[in-house]
């Protein structure tokens, strides 16, 4: 349990900076990553953090980036962790655009849950936004379904006037397929001119205009997972649509349940604050990773900062989303 009474179980795990795609808001324009390998975590200490984190009660770990599909031992991760006992979810954030051939894979290696980013489904706007390949994407999409997780959820982080007209489109793709689709607000992750006025949209604008298509019922507990996304159901649709609104959601930190570990190895109490304790010289040097983890949970602040003119340290490709 943190200062503040949450339950601290999930483990957010970054295994790169790197990505095969240019999100605008993601990947500030130019960013190099670090130069050697060596700063990255290997998959075995990878698996020894976490395997020190189950000891102490987590339960429930993602595997992020950065790009994770692009690290070529991820499923010797997944298989790592997929083992530790009393592991309840483990899930992978992903562009999708290396699914059609890693589907299969991760799910043998224990993969619970795929978190899979859709900004649009026009493929221009889709490459405007990500500077990336389309129709790659839709073959892992379909992979991914094939292959039969229990959950695949799809991403879309809205901006105003870049994909807003994108959104009823994607909502009706994720309910054609049965999979929920979560509408994530713009956080100041990148360069600073991405979250701009012009820029946002707000989860409650999307809400207004979704109920006024469709019936639109809140849900409680919808079992999709442990994060921070509110859901709801477009009953006449027949879609679930979650809503992750860390900007103008109040108490939107109360119910925070995780804690981050970077690919060059520190630990991030929260993500909308630049505060991090070091674990890669605990780990390489046989120090405590759980005494680590424990004061990181110490150490989670109340709330984010995202609200009080916070500038982007790290982007968000170096944290791990
Ligand atoms: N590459 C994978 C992907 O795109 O899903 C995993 C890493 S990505 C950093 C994880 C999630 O963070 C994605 O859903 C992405 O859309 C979201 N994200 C990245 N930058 C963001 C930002 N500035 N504001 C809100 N969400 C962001
Ligand atoms: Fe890459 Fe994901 Fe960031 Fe896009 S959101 S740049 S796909 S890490």
């Amino acid at each position: 349990m943190d200062g503040y009474g949450r339950v601290i179980d999930y483990l957010r795990i970054s295994v790169t900076d790197r990505c095969n795609e240019r999100c605008l808001y993601c990947m500030p324009e130019g960013y190099k990553g670090w130069a050697q390998k060596a700063d990255h975590l290997t998959a075995e200490e990878i698996v020894r953090v976490a395997a020190a984190a189950a000891g102490i009660g987590f339960r429930n770990f993602r595997l992020t980036g950065g790009e994770p599909t692009i690290r070529p031992d991820l499923v010797d991760i997944a298989a790592g962790i997929g083992r530790l006992p009393g592991m309840a979810s483990l899930g992978v954030s992903t562009n999708g655009t290396r699914l059609a051939s890693l589907s299969g894979p991760l799910k043998d290696a224990g993969v619970t849950s795929l978190n899979i980013s859709l900004d649009a489904l026009d493929p221009t706007i889709y490459r405007q936004i990500t500077g990336g390949d389309f129709p790659s994407v839709m073959a892992g999409i379909q992979a991914a379904i094939s292959a039969g997780f229990p959950r695949i959820k799809l991403n879309c982080v809205l901006m105003r006037g870049v994909n807003e007209q994108e959104i009823w489109p994607l909502i009706v793709f994720a309910a054609e397929r049965a999979l929920a689709i979560r509408f994530i607000e713009l956080m100041p992750l990148s360069n600073e001119d991405v979250l701009t006025e012009k820029n946002f949209l707000s989860i409650n604008e999307v809400r207004e205009r979704l109920a006024e298509r469709d019936n639109l019922v809140p849900l409680d507990n919808p079992g999709l997972g442990c994060g921070p996304a509110r859901y709801h159901r477009l009953t006449g649709l027949g879609a679930t649509v979650g809503f992750i609104g860390a900007i103008t959601t109040p108490d939107f930190c109360g119910s925070c349940n995780k804690i981050r570990l970077t690919a060059d190895g520190k630990i991030r109490p929260c993500l909308g604050r630049h505060n991090e304790l070091d674990l890669l010289a605990s780990v390489r040097n046989g120090g405590g990773i759980a005494g680590v983890l424990q004061e990181a949970i110490a150490l989670k602040p109340e709330d984010h900062e995202f609200s009080e003119c916070y500038k982007p340290g790290r982007p968000m490709t170096a944290i791990g989303g």
